[in-house]
């Protein structure tokens, strides 16, 4: 058995911003930070803003009594050598040895994970799955990530690289996505594809008596996934037929991870988690249709705990465990 140390550093690095804090073996962020992230540049213009953020949190006086730093990216992960192998929104490191860099730098150990693994392994240890033992977690944000947790161990997979669900066809014939692949989740629920079927929407016909482009300013571009479930609350009927759109798709994709892996709780997190929660009956109703398992309505559906802080939660919580 490993060591667990009592607190340690968690960094969640993004493509804008790189998120670091200090957790505590209760789960509890005692203090956090956030940088921007230069994640177009040179390899060392990444580093220096990860290094910063780290900084910040080596400079609180508790920090002296971390033993480790996790460090939670958006990408593939070879987590045995603490290489980030390929992160399309970082696209400064491919191939990279992050942890060696970073323990380098702080000189102390740092263990690497994917973020989405590591916000189930927070939300499973400390958050809103922490009364079950399996725990499907769902990231809604710019993309969509997901992580399987079974008894408190993340579902990794051979290579470490298992539970990526964000890719998963669920309509061959529907649009190319960035990945190669047609028809993948996140091009139908997450943020960026919400907002961007909305604008899509007000360009066709029957558009005019929508709040939308009044709260875009007349420039349907400026439009984000905020106005959009904004505007679908307050009733505004193209906004709703996206936010339900992208319920719909969820209810599908689920009943798959439901009939795949039969989780005990599923929980949403992420920029847009929360919001999607206000769709969850229609998601529900939907997995009427999508998964067979006859016990899928006892399968809750919740929100993540820590919300957009889960991965640096996760991270921390890997770093409480790296040697
Ligand atoms: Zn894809």
């Amino acid at each position: 058995m490993r060591k667990r140390k009592t607190i340690a550093i968690g960094v969640d690095i993004g493509g804008t911003k790189v998120a670091a804090g200090l957790v505590d073996s209760r789960g509890r962020i005692l203090f956090s930070t956030t940088t921007a992230m230069q994640a177009r540049g040179t390899p060392a213009a990444g580093l220096a803003q990860l290094f910063r953020a780290v900084d910040v949190i080596r400079g609180r006086p508790l920090a002296s009594q971390a033993r480790a730093i996790g460090v939670a990216v958006p990408g593939w992960v070879d987590a045995e050598r603490g290489v980030l192998l390929n992160a399309t929104n970082i696209p400064c490191w491919r191939n990279f040895p992050l942890a060696r860099n970073l323990r380098r730098h702080a000189s102390l150990p740092v263990c690497l994970g994917n973020d989405a693994n590591l916000a189930a392994l927070a939300e499973s240890r400390w958050g809103a799955g922490s009364k079950y033992s399996s725990v499907f977690y769902v990231t809604l944000g710019t993309g969509i990530g997901s992580g399987f947790v079974l008894d408190r161990r993340i579902v990794a997979g051979r290579a470490g690289m298992a539970g990526e669900g964000g890719h998963m066809t669920i309509d061959s014939s529907g649009p190319l996505c960035g990945c190669g692949k047609r028809g993948c989740i996140e091009l139908y629920a997450s943020g960026t594809a919400i907002a961007r079927r909305a604008r899509e929407r007000l360009t066709r016909r029957g558009a005019r008596h929508s709040s939308l482009p009044l709260l875009a300013r007349g420039q349907v571009a400026r439009l984000t996934t905020e106005m959009v479930s904004g505007a679908a609350a307050a009733g505004d009927v193209i906004a709703k037929e996206i936010m339900h759109g992208a319920a719909d798709a969820l209810a599908i994709w689920l009943g798959n991870i439901i009939d795949l892996l039969e989780p005990e709780v599923i929980v949403f997190g992420g920029g847009l988690g929360a919001r999607m929660m206000t769709y969850r009956r229609r998601i529900r109703a939907g997995l009427a249709t999508w998964a067979i398992n006859p016990r899928r309505n006892r399968i809750a559906i919740v929100a993540a705990h820590f919300g957009p802080e889960s991965a640096l939660a996760g991270a921390a919580a890997l770093g409480m465990t790296c040697e």
